[in-house]
């Protein structure tokens, strides 16, 4: 049943006619959980609050793949906006972004010119840009461009998915570089050829590819609400005297926010992946897709809209 559900989500996700539907209807069925709101605004007031609880953010604004240059333009402008913002506001939080929403399905070389835009922009906020890393198949030229723009600039990371066999391999070689990685069990749906099946499997590859980074020296973001990797995390800098300044855990923003604030209350340094934007439906399945429990909290908001 909950392997079924999964894959509904993972097809509503991907499916262009309900992302359409759900923008017309604006936030809702419970998505303003894990959704700071439709404006850049909002989701700025939402950053200053978490920013007052201590915690550090990365902005994300919404959207998927996009299917032509003129869309691409506009993922683009919507991204210098949010640093336009962040900049403005003195809030303190970094960008993340998604290749195919600036047109990487389409043409890389613009793609390459757009990513290299929105640093040049974060590089005058000084804040960071991290690359979030999508399905098995952008994962090779997502991972090509990211070494091209990080032998220029500093302020750019990636992000490298536990689920994945080749992901060991991968992540040696961003060590030679000297990656700023976040490290992450994976969100798409991937066959058994390219993946572990087995959570299980995941767990331990995703212990065993944040052992290797920190100890690499370069900077590891572990970003899970999985009580076991956070401790194993914690045992292990402690163990190897990591300095709090060359790591950091981060969270999904309206999950766990017990876990973040208690590791805060410890010292350590947390960030929150605060969505926003109108393009929220296929991000908000994907939680879904992770924790199908979460329909029950859907379904109770549903009832709310319809009563
Ligand atoms: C900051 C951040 C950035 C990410 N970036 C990417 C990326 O670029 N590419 C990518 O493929 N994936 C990304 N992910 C998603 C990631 O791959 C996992 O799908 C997601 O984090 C769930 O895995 P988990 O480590 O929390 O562990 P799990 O074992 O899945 O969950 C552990 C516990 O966390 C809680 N939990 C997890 N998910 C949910 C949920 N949806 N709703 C409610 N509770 C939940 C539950 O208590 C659960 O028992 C990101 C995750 C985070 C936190």
């Amino acid at each position: 049943m909950e392997q079924w559900m999964r894959q509904g989500f993972h097809w509503l996700a991907a499916n262009p006619s309900a992302n359409r539907w759900a923008r017309r209807w604006g936030l809702r069925f419970g998505a303003a959980r894990f959704v700071a709101g439709e404006t850049l605004e909002k989701a700025l007031d939402v950053v200053r609050d978490l920013n007052r609880r201590g915690l550090e953010v990365t902005l994300d604004h919404l959207g998927e793949s996009v299917t032509d240059a003129a869309e691409a333009e506009e993922a683009v402008r919507a991204c210098l906006e949010t640093l336009e913002g962040i900049d403005r506001t003195g809030v303190r939080s970094h960008l993340s972004i998604k290749l195919t929403q600036l047109g990487l399905d389409i043409d890389r070389s613009l793609t390459e010119k757009q990513v290299v835009q929105i640093l040049e922009r974060a590089g005058k906020a000084g804040t960071f840009v991290r690359i979030d890393m999508e399905d098995s198949a952008r994962l090779p030229a997502t991972l090509d461009l990211f070494k091209t723009v990080r032998r220029v600039y500093d302020h750019v990371g990636i992000v490298i998915q536990a689920y994945l066999y080749r992901s060991e391999q991968d992540l040696r070689e961003l060590e030679t570089l000297g990656a700023n990685v976040r490290l992450v069990k994976g969100a798409y749906r991937e066959p058994p050829s390219l993946a572990f099946p087995s959570k299980r499997d995941v767990d331990e590859n995703m212990k065993k590819l944040i052992d290797m980074h920190l100890q690499s020296g370069c900077y590891t973001a572990v970003a899970s609400h999985d009580p076991a990797i956070l401790g194993h995390t914690r045992e292990r800098v402690e163990q190897w005297s990591v300095p709090r300044d060359r790591f950091e855990f981060q969270m999904l923003y309206g999950i766990r926010p017990d876990l973040q604030r208690d590791l805060v209350e410890k010292g350590y340094r947390v960030r929150v992946y605060v969505p926003y934007g109108t393009d929220w439906f296929a991000y908000f399945m994907r939680r879904l897709a992770e924790r199908p429990a979460n329909v029950w909290f859907v379904l109770k908001n549903v009832g709310r809209h319809a009563g």
